[in-house]
């Protein structure tokens, strides 16, 4: 191991076969400590492998490094929320944007400097007490599924898709195009910038997708303490109806909701949700371009995915001995905070007919007015 002194200032950088002695001008000590610890872990954890007879290969000169651990808040680096700047030790202050992310109520501790296509993004990682679960005997249910994504018990319907944009297809077809080296196994500077711009988006993408689901998961976690659905095979859903599911991550928003909510109930994936009346238990079996579920034996009609949920429902709170009343008071602010996180679509089911009013309907017909 060459470098052991932090306090360090000139180092050696192998320029094609040569060694340059280069000054260190920009890292503080701290960060110096750092990577030379961080160097250590990986020649010891390289060493217990070698012992443990796995195949370890030499030590190997990279380009560059691509992350910088900021080991102590307040000192290798702070933040101002009001200025909305980053200090970082040795280098000075960044405008940033995303400090809406870190929770008021929190210690920020270590975080970690990453560069990744051109971007830098600060990792920060802070304690936040522990949030209380919530205990208000009130209960939802949730159909999953590929058309509307998510169906909730008091009928709120989510539909969310966020599409890449039309430009990443032309990146694609311009990377396509670039040239490539078969022996250095490169692509042109071009190509390889045109990579880094396709990352980018796809990343863009998966940070959309994700604060959908933790907004989402978060509104039903802090207001239903039981959370119903069902463990549908989303990952063959996937592998059958390819882009759409993959827009969406509904099985993102289905792991976010289980670390999440007090009691989540989960029904097995092979239980009949769909296509049971909630009136008089008729089931019967319903294809996927049936959107509302008719009932043959007392008339009962209800959109299909509401009608699932509420079967997920029941069905999980019987397995569980609870008696809960569905809570329709909440509805309209659930709507309205849905409604409010970008790329959400979020409205109420059709109105469902209870026996009686599906009676009535076949009797008068509605009259067309306007
Ligand atoms: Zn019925």
């Amino acid at each position: 191991m060459p470098y052991r002194d932090y306090k360090i200032d000139k180092v050696n950088v192998k320029v094609k076969d040569k060694f340059e002695e280069r000054e260190l001008r920009l890292l503080s000590s701290q960060m110096k400590q750092y990577i030379i610890k961080r160097l250590q872990n990986n020649v010891k954890a390289l060493h217990e492998l070698g012992k443990k007879g796995k195949k370890v290969g030499k030590i190997k000169y990279i380009k560059s490094l691509h992350s910088i651990f900021l080991m102590q808040y307040g000192n290798t680096y702070t933040l101002d929320m009001k200025k909305r700047t980053l200090h970082i030790q040795g280098l000075g202050d960044f405008k940033v944007i995303g400090l809406e992310q870190i929770p008021n109520a929190c210690d920020i501790t270590t975080a970690n400097l990453i560069e990744r296509n051109g971007d830098y993004f600060l990792h920060v990682t802070v304690y936040v007490p522990k949030e209380e679960k919530v205990h208000n005997r009130k209960a939802i249910g949730i159909d999953f599924g590929v058309k509307d994504q998510i169906t909730f018990s008091n009928g709120i319907k989510v539909k969310y898709n966020v599409e890449m944009p039309k430009r990443v297809k032309k990146l694609y077809k311009v990377f396509s195009r670039s040239r490539y080296n078969k022996e250095t196994k490169e692509r042109s500077k071009r190509g390889q910038k045109v990579l880094a711009k396709i990352k980018k988006e796809f990343a863009h993408e998966n940070n959309q997708k994700k604060d959908i689901n933790n907004k989402t998961a978060h509104y039903v976690a802090a207001n239903y303490e039981f959370v119903a659905y069902q463990n549908d095979p989303i990952n063959e859903w996937q592998r059958l109806f390819g882009r759409r599911i993959y827009q969406t991550s509904i099985g993102g928003f289905r792991d976010t909701l289980k670390r999440k909510v007090s009691t989540p109930l989960e029904v097995g994936r092979f239980a009949k949700t769909t296509g049971i009346c909630m009136y008089c238990g008729y089931s019967l079996h319903l294809n996927l371009s049936e959107r509302v579920f008719k009932c043959p034996s007392c008339g009962h009609v209800q959109d299909r995915g509401v009608s699932a949920a509420k079967a997920v429902e029941g069905l999980s709170l019987r397995n569980v001995g609870e008696t809960l009343a569905d809570d329709d008071a909440s509805t309209s602010s659930m709507l309205e905070y849905l409604k409010h996180i970008p790329h959400v679509k979020a409205s109420i089911a059709d109105e469902a007919r209870s026996p009686e009013q599906a009676d009535g309907a076949q009797e008068a017909p509605s009259v067309r007015t306007g």
